[in-house]
């Protein structure tokens, strides 16, 4: 059906007949902002745009679901200040990108420019404030351990995997039956100076000493590193690609009982809990990253997305 043939119907006639096309958009119109450039003056426009969580705070995933006009066999992109993400398709003719957010983001509105085909949209969705706990931290002169060039390019290479199949299913579970010590995004003051591009990329678990590890969602092991190969900071490592630019990362282990390129299922045991690298104790540090970008994994695990 072309949309522009219906451009001179009254607008509430137009959108209540996309709104009937698409009964798979529809039901999801309760859960999610659908946004749609509707005006008098121009004709009704079919990409349609939705963006969830509605009401987004700082260090959340935005989902934007991309429902284009045709399936002409384009790829959608989504645009914010100027970075690229690929959407992936997710049936129905739909598509979907995952967009990180941070503490260092700036509150207020963000930007989301979506072209499909030849058509374009452009969102503005309205990220609230959080307030993230800080804490001071003081450092004997020289104390602060540097890791090794070897080991960070390693991790970063692991971040930037951009795997087109989706493997995880679901919410993700929790990674270590641990209390948690540290939350997501904590601040700091290194010896009494504020840390601006420092923020806690995980979640701490101060589970027992060799307590299992479990992998929170389904994928491909694509990091094991060692400390005894030079990773100093992050100790024994295990890092998921769950695919579609989602990653975990799981620091400071005893045991790895992984290699790289098993496929592992949600759940699954993957090592055990311990204190190697720059640990000042046992504990799992996990992280959570969509396109290389730490984000809190606690709406992944409380609401998951598919
Ligand atoms: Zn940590």
């Amino acid at each position: 059906m072309k949309r522009s043939q219906q451009s001179n119907q009254p607008l509430i006639s137009t959108l209540t007949t996309i709104i009937f096309a698409v009964p798979k958009i529809a039901a999801r119109v309760n859960a999610i902002a659908v946004v749609s450039i509707l005006t008098l003056a121009i004709p009704v426009q079919a990409l349609q745009v939705g963006v969830k969580p509605p009401n987004p705070q700082l260090g959340d995933t935005l989902s934007v679901m991309i429902q284009p006009d045709s399936n002409d066999g384009s790829t959608p992109t989504v645009t914010v200040k100027q970075k690229n993400y690929q959407a992936f398709p997710i049936g129905n003719g739909q598509w979907r990108t995952l967009l990180p957010t941070t503490p260092l983001d700036s509150p207020g509105p963000m930007q989301i420019q979506v072209v499909s085909g030849g058509e374009k949209q452009n969102l503005t969705v309205q990220v609230r404030d959080r307030s993230f706990p800080t804490q001071s931290i003081w450092l004997p002169p020289g104390k602060d351990s540097e890791g090794t060039d070897q080991e960070f390019d390693r991790v970063d290479a692991f971040k930037a995997l951009v795997t087109p199949q989706k493997f995880w299913n679901g919410k993700f579970l929790r990674p270590n039956e641990g209390e948690i010590t540290t939350i997501y995004g904590v601040r700091r003051y290194y010896n009494g100076v504020f840390a601006k591009d420092y923020y806690h990329r995980g979640v701490d678990y101060a589970g027992a000493y060799g307590s299992p590890i479990l992998a929170a969602a389904a994928g491909r092991v694509a990091l094991v590193g060692r400390e005894s190969q030079g990773f100093l900071i992050h100790g024994n490592v295990i890092g998921i690609d769950h695919g579609q630019g989602v990653e975990t990362i799981y620091l400071h282990l005893s045991r790895i009982d992984v290699k790289e390129g098993d496929f592992v299922k949600a759940g699954q045991v993957i090592g055990a809990l311990g204190g190697t690298g720059a640990a000042t104790g046992p504990h799992l540090h996990w992280g959570l990253y969509v396109y290389g970008v730490s984000v809190d994994p606690v709406p992944w695990r409380l609401e998951g997305f598919e």
